[in-house]
């Protein structure tokens, strides 16, 4: 199966004519189309009457609004089905992106010199030109795209950061290929926890390696911001409250990157990697699976984390796979017994075969090997795990020099007679 892949290119806009009070002017109204939305879904309104509704009513070109509306219904969606951060709003003074279709709402050309020259139509009939400006690999890929069959240039959105606007320009390799599942021999199952991400790799012939990749910052940050929240809730300062909300959004996203980032480049060193993800459609469904999915579920934008990793997998052409997250916790790798009492926090001990390990690291361990064997591959024993190593991801910057960030802890296998297993 081949996937496309998409890269958004960061550009700044030296502006020829027209001026940058015309593009805030177009964020706003952006703005009050996406506000729009989401008052008429809260006022019961369908979906497909509600797009209609909005463009007659916006002084944007029809296809900016569509995208604009596209793009509100998607945080409808998100809120529907993960309810991370609660109804969304965009009642706060920062300037909503503009979204636009490229040859519509944008157009971009290539000048005889090889510069990229554009045109925005901030509002109807209202339009910035000038030159676009980024690095050369940039500028490089931009022209590619836009004479090359292979790249198409796609939807491009004005952004305010720093108190400029910038063009964040999407373009896309159409035949970019993600390496076939079935040609993978590396299973590196993944998971998700509210303060950790553990990885294990595993081949038909055995496990390779595993590690445990902490942020629990992540969890800090998170905690403080909804006790801030909270405080300014009762207090009724719904402003700050949405500029807490945004800063929160923004610190997850950055922090999120990262330890994708860091996730890819550790699968990245075995052969014929594929990722393994627990389904997490499949955990919503089921109501079955205790308090710890449920809390799982509601703690972190799981959900986000697995797209960033999959997304950078597939530009590192690596593939990733589903399974079903049934049990993946509970479940003895050694004597494959079942029990919610195997689990004590970070403590997996079986209660039939006394088998011991780091929790997170034995749950992803299951995920790989519900992954070999979603494929029909034969799983290894395995009873013989390496040392769990846990590297904290986040907090480098303060780490006093020549302190090791990784720390190791014995595997205990079942024969092993005691000993914690610290983080
Ligand atoms: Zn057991």
């Amino acid at each position: 199966m081949q996937k496309s892949l998409t890269r958004t290119l960061i550009c700044q806009l030296d502006i020829d004519e027209g001026s940058p009070r015309l593009l805030t002017q177009g964020q706003r109204e952006a703005r009050r189309v996406v506000n729009e939305v989401f008052r008429l879904d809260r006022e019961g309104y369908d979906w497909d009457h509600i797009e209609e509704l909005v463009v007659d009513r916006s002084s944007h070109v029809k296809n900016t609004t569509q995208r604009l509306v596209e793009k509100a219904i998607d945080a409808l969606e998100r809120y529907y089905d993960e309810d991370d951060y609660g109804y969304p709003r965009q009642n706060h003074e920062d300037e909503f992106p503009l979204r636009m279709n490229h040859g519509e709402g944008y157009a971009l050309t290539l000048s005889d010199s090889g510069a990229v020259n554009f045109r925005i139509t901030a509002k109807k009939r209202t339009f910035v030109r000038g030159t676009l400006q980024a690095s050369r690999d940039q500028i490089e890929l931009l022209q590619t795209a836009l004479t090359d069959d292979v790249w198409r240039v796609g939807t491009a959105e004005v952004v305010s950061r720093h108190g400029r606007h910038e063009l964040h320009v999407n373009v896309t390799h159409e035949t970019g290929t993600v390496r076939s599942k079935d040609t993978s021999t590396t299973f590196v199952g993944v998971d998700v926890n509210e303060d950790n991400v553990a990885l294990a790799a595993i081949t038909e012939a055995g496990v390779e390696d595993s590690i445990v990749i902490e942020y629990s910052e992540i969890k800090q940050e998170r905690h403080e911001f909804f006790t801030i929240r909270k405080r300014m809730q009762s207090a009724g300062q719904t402003a700050f409250e949405n500029t807490m909300q945004d800063r929160e959004k923004r610190f997850v996203h950055d922090r999120l990157h990262q330890v994708s980032r860091r996730v890819v480049e550790w699968a990245n060193q075995f052969e014929d990697p594929v990722f393994v993800f627990e389904d997490l459609k499949d955990m919503r469904d089921s109501i079955d699976y205790g308090t710890r999915m449920n809390r799982r579920l509601h703690s972190l934008p799981f959900a986000q984390l697995q797209n960033f990793v999959t997304y950078k997998a597939a530009w590192n052409s690596i593939p990733s796979l589903k399974i079903d997250p049934e049990y993946t916790s509970q479940e003895c790798i050694v004597c494959g017994h079942t029990n919610r009492s195997n689990r004590k926090k970070k403590r997996f001990k079986c209660v039939r075969c006394g088998f011991q390990d780091h929790a997170d690291r034995k749950a992803a361990v299951s995920i790989s090997a519900k992954g070999l064997q979603k494929l029909d591959r034969n799983v290894p024993a395995l009873n013989n795990l390496p040392v769990v190593r846990v590297r904290r991801q986040c907090n480098g910057a303060s780490e006093p020099p020549g302190h090791d960030p990784v720390s190791t802890v014995r595997g205990h296998q079942t024969d092993g007679d005691s000993g914690s297993v610290s983080s």
